[in-house]
């Protein structure tokens, strides 16, 4: 039902850090999306990761054992390409420094993906095989005068073992060589809460495990957010992470799965 508001409340789960860490599935969190979705409730997927296609993302879930549509997951990619879709010409040239995800984004509104420069527009986000000849690219079409946007600002990604850089990090090495700061399309910037509006409606909550970003967006929403300890954040903020917040949020759990019970009970109480 994309583009209608839904009347059912809805948990919009973070996919890296809350699902998942890297290629492996987090299991008390695929349990927990099985009981909330058993009980009635809309789990929807809104990730700041922009590097896959919606298509792959609901591969990944399913290989998990989550049964998902595309209707159901957003990324920083769409955001970021909503973002541009307002303010260029249709068919502009837009620099994808960032993976398949924002690639099909661009398309899917009517602009065109490249390379290298002119441009009117580069998009940044995570890639793994960012490399000094793209950020020259990048950073030229934008000194060039191109529009800089970047997917979002998280600056790590937890993996099995620890923390990759994020899109944040790329950006700011392009924000370094270009001279300038990037627009920012996702988590927990309005773009992302536009498009979180627009295919999940009024009633949610967010699970995330990174403060700054998921946390921003449940307040950006007016949505209570649930803080999960399976990926960035801890009571000590590891290095490249977050700590819990002083006041913490509403909820804070080990996990996904054990905060189900509290989740349901604060939907209850919002109908
Ligand atoms: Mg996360």
């Amino acid at each position: 039902m994309t583009g209608s508001a839904s009347p059912t409340p809805v948990v919009c789960c973070d996919l890296d850090g809350v699902i998942w860490r890297g290629d492996e599935p987090i299991p008390a969190a695929i349990e927990g999306v099985t009981e909330l979705c058993a009980a009635g409730v809309r789990v929807g997927f809104v990730s700041n990761n922009s590097s896959q296609p919606i298509a792959d993302v609901v591969a990944k879930l399913e290989r998990c054992g989550i049964d998902a549509d595309g209707d159901d997951v957003v990324t920083s990619a769409l955001a970021a390409a909503a973002l541009l879709r307002d303010g260029l010409a249709p068919g502009s040239r837009v620099l994808a420094c960032a993976g398949p995800g924002v690639v099909q984004a661009l398309l899917e509104v009517g602009l065109e993906p490249v390379d290298r420069p002119p441009a009117a527009a580069v998009v940044v986000g995570f890639h793994r095989n960012f490399d000094f000849d793209e950020l020259d690219r990048a950073s030229s079409a934008i000194r060039d005068g191109a529009r800089f946007v970047a997917a979002n600002l998280d600056a790590t990604y937890p993996v099995p073992g620890g923390l990759m850089p994020g899109s944040g990090a790329i950006a700011a090495a392009v924000a370094t060589a270009s001279g300038r700061s990037p627009e920012v399309a996702g988590k927990p910037e309005p773009p992302m809460v536009a498009l979180v509006r627009e295919r999940f409606g009024n009633n949610g909550i967010v699970v995330g495990d990174r403060p700054s970003s998921d946390g921003a967006l449940a307040a950006a929403l007016g949505w209570p957010f649930a803080l999960v300890l399976t990926g960035v954040s801890a009571a000590i903020a590891p290095p490249g992470g977050e700590a819990i917040p002083d006041p913490p949020p509403p909820y804070v759990g080990e996990d996904l799965g054990a905060l189900v019970p509290s989740l349901l009970a604060a939907l209850a109480a919002r109908t």
